[in-house]
């Protein structure tokens, strides 16, 4: 069973709401413009529906209109306020020249005012009015530009922190003044009164989907005598306010949540949602001690928690609540590269890591006492399964095994742990600042020794960390030798950990100081760390004034005598997730390289070439400086991806299958490919987590052509990137299973109940 606690995105539809729906659906079905019978009843549904919302609302004078949810609503209102603003300019008033807006309001409301003032003409300057660190408004700055304000715009309630907006002191400012205000009550419906009138509020949309209605249905509040003008023209509905065959099954469903509300059975009241919310940051400290709540309690809705976890990025949390059955959302927005930090928590002024590992927990008033113990149960699993796998300060009770190669990522630039299992012995390679804690718990908790921290050159996007992370490990460091700039034992030809051995080639282009590390073992050279010398895709720039540009072709050309064209190369920046790659892929996607390795370019035109190719290269996707020119996308939109479905036949088939979980230790073990996936029973299957995955590549490069091997994960993403990884290099049977899990049919789907059992029949 899964646990939805992502309430603020939306809810499931209650019981009621989704047999008010069908009722329309199959008998009410009615237009409630039509004058026969099945209109006219339709038509009563409507006001009836219309009739609840008022009372519920408070509103019992002013416009009060059915919309398809509260983007809808938002923009009839900017609209408004906006046509009549033209209107006094056109007969010559003079009207205030800003548009105040929350610096934490959906997305919706500063789109719309862009959208629609750039579309009206009218050139209003649109200003967010900051927040404090609370996440409420500075009343002081709304005192001192409420003069020049036209309309303001302010939320209730905030949909990523659940911060409630102090909107009695918002009113009194505005008080005696022209402004309009414009109140996005989305997140309060149901959880706080607006008391619209008596604040004069002169617009508040809501929506259905948040508070148990379907999705496509919401309303508008209107203040009597505020300005008004339809978004939508047309048929004349909704007295002409909003034109469109009403959405009766929204609207019906709607009804019915909104009769809930009034009857009070339904939800649970406000302390009762405290107290859930307090178990719930209970079980989040024992789980992950050291975390954060980022809004205070005191003013946030007591269905909301905002939280970070100091050491873990917001993807790591999120996939480890998904391995636990628990559906919660980033508190930020999670693109495909990278999760950008909220800009809701960055308006807030919180510190880079808050806002970078954000993640939002939200139930609804109608989830139950017994969903929320559920819940806690799983936070509590969450929090043991990290520790098992090494991912918290405390040292595991029995020492996990290190992989041959771990890789870590931090904004697309690349660090290695190089462990001898046997030794426990390591070499850290361009450690990051962000994972000093990180690595040095991972080691320690592992039971590891480090024979070196290595950097592949000074880095010019980022600081090296070598010092501070040997600062963090020092008692697991041989005894203090003299090192070189890069980390390197001076004077020493080689440098070796347990069985497994490091040379070092200096290969001056990028910087003067770049080095490639040549990883070896008794089976002979295994694989290269190059740093940004050759990344997939790219080579490493050599504008920077600690470059060499014209020793580059000679560097790479010693590069290929050292490796050949087929080892696999570690680069120190990893832009597309194309983990590792060879001189023979580059040379075939990067013209550049090919030119240089075959002698066609010699150093003075390889380099002015070069130089052509990253004149004014813009910064990365990461907001980082771009470490190279990329050209080509090397098979990066390849379709790998099968679908479970056809996969029924490969399971029969007399050909070998491989089924590769690249789901990370902690979410294996809390949720184990078996349970996730029982139709794949009795298949061959390997967990090779993504950060391990380095390790075992060179062994599925040499199978046999027809072995296929089939990567899964929770979307299908990671599982993407480790089958495009291996075609590329070379072994073309490689499949991700397509949407990965979360699209299985599966046994433990169902959403945890509501708490109400299903009524006996609907009231519309
Ligand atoms: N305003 C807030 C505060 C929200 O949380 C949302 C939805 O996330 C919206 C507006 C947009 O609502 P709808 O999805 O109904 O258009």
């Amino acid at each position: 069973m899964e646990i939805y606690l992502d309430a603020n995105a939306t809810t499931p539809v209650l019981e009621e709401a989704r047999l008010a729906a069908l009722s329309v659906m199959a008998q009410a079905f009615g237009n409630p413009s039509s004058i026969h019978g099945a209109g006219l009843r339709a038509r009563a549904l409507l006001d009836e529906v219309r009739a609840t919302a008022r009372r519920v609302l408070q509103a019992p004078t002013g416009r009060l209109l059915f919309t398809s949810g509260a983007t809808e609503g938002i923009q009839t209102a900017v609209l408004s306020a906006m046509v009549h603003l033209r209107e006094q300019r056109r007969a010559g008033r003079q009207v205030p020249g800003c548009v105040l807006y929350g610096a934490t309001e959906h997305k919706a409301v500063p789109e719309a005012l862009a959208h629609w003032n750039a579309l009206l003409g009218l050139e209003l300057r649109l200003l967010p009015i900051p927040v404090g660190t609370h996440g409420r408004h500075d009343l002081a700055w709304l005192r001192a530009h409420a003069a020049q304000a036209a309309l303001v715009c302010t939320m209730a309630a905030n949909n990523e922190t659940g911060v409630i907006s102090d909107l009695d002191g918002i009113a009194a400012v505005l008080k005696g003044r022209d402004a309009l205000w414009l109140v996005d009550g989305v997140q309060a419906l149901g959880k706080l009164p607006l008391h619209l009138i008596e604040r004069r509020i002169d617009y508040a949309p809501f929506s259905g989907h948040k508070l148990y209605a379907p999705k496509g249905v919401g309303l508008l509040y209107v203040r009597e005598g505020a300005p008004f003008t339809p978004l939508l023209a047309g048929g004349g509905q909704e007295g002409a306010q909003r034109s469109g065959t009403e959405n009766m099954a929204g609207i019906a469903a709607l009804g019915a949540v909104l009769k809930a509300l009034e009857g009070g059975q339904t939800f649970a009241p406000p302390q009762v949602l405290a107290r859930w919310r307090e178990l719930l940051a209970q079980a989040l400290r024992e789980a992950f001690p050291g975390v954060v709540f980022n809004a205070p309690f005191e003013v946030s809705l007591p269905t909301t928690l905002n939280l970070s976890v100091p050491g873990l990025a917001a993807r790591t949390l999120l996939d480890l609540f998904d391995a636990a059955g628990l559906r919660a959302s980033g508190g930020s927005a999670c693109g495909s590269a990278k999760a950008r930090p909220s800009d809701v928590l960055l308006a807030m002024g919180l510190p880079a890591w808050q806002t970078a590992s954000a993640v939002r927990l939200s139930f609804g008033a109608a989830d139950s006492p017994e969903v929320m113990a559920e819940a806690c149960r799983r936070l509590k699993a969450c929090g043991d399964a990290l520790r098992e796998a090494c991912q918290t300060p405390e040292p595991a009770a029995a020492p996990l095994p290190a992989e041959g190669i771990t890789r870590f990522v931090v904004d697309a630039a690349c660090c290695y742990i190089l462990a001898d299992r046997a030794f426990r012995e390591c070499v850290v390679v361009d450690p990051l600042p962000e994972l000093t804690q990180q690595i040095a718990q991972w080691l320690r908790c592992r039971g590891c020794t480090v024979a070196a921290v290595l950097d592949t050159h000074g880095h010019g996007d980022h600081a090296s960390s070598a010092e501070a992370l040997r600062a963090a490990i020092a008692d697991l460091l041989p005894p203090p030798e003299p090192l070189d700039a890069l980390g390197w034992p001076l004077g020493a030809a080689e440098l070796r950990f347990g069985a497994q051995r490091l040379t070092r080639l200096a290969v001056p282009g990028h910087t003067q100081d770049s080095t490639v590390y040549l990883l070896a073992d008794a089976g002979g050279l295994r694989a290269a760390l190059v740093g940004d010398t050759v990344m997939p895709g790219a080579l490493g720039r050599s504008d920077f004034p600690v470059s060499a540009p014209l020793s580059y072709v000679a560097s790479l050309q010693a590069l290929e005598g050292a490796v050949g064209r087929h080892t696999l190369l570690l680069p120190g920046h990893d832009y597309d997730n194309r983990l590792a790659t060879t001189l023979a892929i580059e040379c075939a996607a990067q013209p550049l390289l090919e030119g240089a390795l075959s002698g066609r370019l010699g150093a003075e035109a390889f380099a002015q070439a070069k130089a052509a190719l990253e004149r004014e290269l813009a910064p990365t996707e990461f907001d980082t400086m771009a470490c190279g020119a990329r050209v080509g996308d090397c098979g990066m939109a390849e379709r790998v991806e099968v679908r479970s479905a056809d996969l029924h036949d490969w399971f029969q088939g007399a050909e070998r299958l491989v089924l590769v979980d690249v789901r990370e230790a902690y979410e294996q073990r809390l949720s184990p490919l078996a349970r996730n996936w029982p139709g794949a029973a009795g298949a061959e299957v390997e967990a090779v987590p993504l950060s391990v995955l380095l390790s075992r590549l060179p062994d599925w490069q040499r199978l046999p052509a027809d072995v296929r091997l089939v990567f899964c994960c929770r979307s299908g993403n990671r599982s993407a990137q480790a089958a495009r990884a291996l075609r590329r290099l070379g072994h073309r049977q490689a499949y991700s299973l397509a949407g990965g899990f979360a699209l299985l049919p599966q046994a433990d789907a169902r959403v945890h109940p509501l708490k109400q059992p299903p009524p006996p029949a609907a009231g519309f």
